[in-house]
């Protein structure tokens, strides 16, 4: 299927009221990648508050998914009394995330399946003992998690099962390998997942597990190019869109930046910006260079003192979000022709274009506009953030003379039109 065509339909999941909910502070993995490990304490939260969350966060007219996991949901004794109470609240889609220690057993799976569980995403990160066991550090663990996968395969054909891989130094070279080993076995959704630098993952395997994208972009390619096959589904979650040029159907909805620093760092993150970043994120600098949200913070800092632009609102187009691809196709047509021919439209009737890269429009009309004015809350800047700080360059971009000054396009314009629509000037 044309890349072009998933992109939208993906938007579909992406629309979703997707919520995740944690019933378990502990794991029965030890992954050495884990970017929670510190926090685990080995409780369950009470019951009545998990039910209080399946409750609150189900809106009514949406399509409403439910992920039950984090750490391990399926070592909670009550997981399936969660899942059978998600479906009562009328939850559309329950999900759940495992690294199938649980699943190996055939007892478990029915009363989970009969509780209505109806999507299983599992972990694995290699395709063979070796890699796999070596990074979630459990012995037999990839016989035991194969076995079970094959278990639901087998005699459940209606659960939609998918899998998710963490990208490091120790795997990357074999990604490819490891999505086709999982495609003959009949799985064709995957979500790819880059390492972050937080945590166990970071201070004890910083050297083993971390890694240049532009190293193994030959593999990455690999494996982009497997997502053209007719049906297969590809997520990817954390990586830095540049990875993507000739796959930009793969770049992650930008709107996931809020998850990151919304759900399990908020206080820290809540505070660099309160403080107007006195108080850093307590993995600042050492980790930036390898994080997938280095753009959120640091364009903070630079942007925090930053005078907004005044503009003359009648003479004047800014180029700035649209919640999804279909959106800007609707907005500025689907080719990217027509879109520039858009841009040229306004340039005749004398319009200023307004965070429009200069490659794309002649420099002496080009003006950058943040609207940043002052932010000092998290909701405020994460949503400014997405709406108009997330833009995109290509790596060809270093080769453009504007390359330092340049402030780039705006995410989804990179998703709908490609990073190739940008044309270095030399
Ligand atoms: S970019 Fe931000 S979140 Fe990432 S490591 Fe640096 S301070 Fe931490
Ligand atoms: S740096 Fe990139 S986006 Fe900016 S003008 Fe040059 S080619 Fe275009």
């Amino acid at each position: 299927m044309e890349n072009k065509k998933k992109l939208i339909l993906k938007e579909a999941t992406q629309k979703e009221n997707r919520i995740w909910v944690r019933i378990a502070s502990a794991c029965n993995n030890i992954c050495i990648f884990c970017l929670d490990s510190d926090a685990q304490n080995w409780t369950f939260p009470e019951e009545e508050k998990i039910k209080h969350e399946i409750r609150v966060w189900y809106i009514k007219g949406y399509e409403n998914r439910i992920i039950i996991s984090w750490w391990e949901a399926s070592i909670n004794p009550k997981f399936s009394n969660y899942i059978a109470y998600a479906k009562e609240v009328w939850y559309n889609k329950i999900q759940t995330v495992t690294n199938w220690n649980m699943f190996f057993s055939e007892e478990f799976c029915k009363k989970v399946f009969k509780a209505w569980l109806e999507e299983v995403t599992f972990s694995f990160h290699g395709h063979n003992s070796t890699l796999h066991d070596y990074l979630v550090a459990t012995p037999w663990a990839f016989k035991k998690s194969l076995k079970g996968l094959i278990y639901v395969k087998k005699n459940f054909p209606d659960i939609i099962v998918n899998i998710d891989i963490v990208v490091n130094k120790v795997n990357v070279k074999y990604l490819h390998d490891i999505v086709s080993f999982f495609m003959k076995l009949w799985v064709y959704e995957y979500d790819i997942l880059q390492i972050v630098p937080f945590w166990r993952g970071f201070s004890k395997y910083k050297k083993q597990l971390f890694y240049n994208i532009e190293d193994y972009s030959q593999e990455l390619t690999n494996t982009w190019k497997l997502s053209t096959i007719n049906w297969m589904y590809m997520w990817t979650n954390r990586f830095p869109a540049e990875a993507f040029e000739w796959y930009e159907d793969l770049i992650q909805d930008p709107r996931k930046v809020k998850w990151e620093v919304m759900w399990e760092w908020i206080n820290m993150f809540s505070k660099f910006i309160k403080t107007k970043w006195l108080s850093k994120p307590n993995c600042f600098w050492d980790a930036c260079n390898v994080c997938f949200i280095k753009q959120y913070c640091h364009n903070f800092i630079n942007n925090v003192n930053r005078p907004s632009l005044n503009y003359n609102k009648d003479n004047t187009f800014i180029l700035r979000w649209e919640e999804f691809p279909s959106e800007v196709y609707k907005k500025y047509w689907e080719s990217k022709e027509n879109f520039l021919e858009f841009l040229h439209w306004k340039k005749m009737k004398n319009i200023k274009l307004i965070n429009v890269p200069k490659c794309l429009w002649w420099e002496w009309l080009f003006e950058k506009y943040n609207d940043l004015n002052p932010e000092y809350e998290i909701n405020d800047y994460t949503k400014k953030y997405i709406k108009n700080l997330y833009r995109k360059k290509s790596l060809r971009c270093n080769k453009c003379r504007y390359n330092e000054t340049c402030e780039w396009i705006w995410i989804n314009f990179i998703r709908s039109y490609w990073f190739n629509i940008l044309k270095p000037i030399i």
